[in-house]
């Protein structure tokens, strides 16, 4: 019985699966069901580690923006909130 590798177009998680030749191969991310493709055989590695890298590399670089966004939703509340009153848009002890 073959072993099938999948990588997840969606998260990048990479798993293996037993499956049957007349098994239909698999479609969904075990972890966030997103679409998973084949990798196929040993060579596939190397033919799947381009648009692999520039889809991991993308999704980090989407994952830092809004990492940076949360972060910077997070200070701005923070500073705009009163320490005295604790109000949100405090005009009389705003520093
Ligand atoms: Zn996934």
């Amino acid at each position: 019985m073959p072993t099938y590798e999948y990588e997840c177009t969606e998260c990048g998680y990479r798993f293996e699966k037993f499956q049957k030749m007349t098994d239909k191969p698999l479609s969904k991310c075990p972890q966030c069901k997103g679409k998973v493709r084949r990798l196929i055989g040993l060579g596939g590695g190397v033919i799947f580690k381009g648009p692999g890298f520039y889809t991991t590399e993308y999704r980090s670089e989407d994952y830092k923006k809004r990492e940076r966004e949360e972060k910077q939703g997070v200070s701005a509340g923070s500073s705009s909130s009163c320490s005295s009153c604790s109000a949100t848009s405090c005009s009389t002890c705003k520093k």
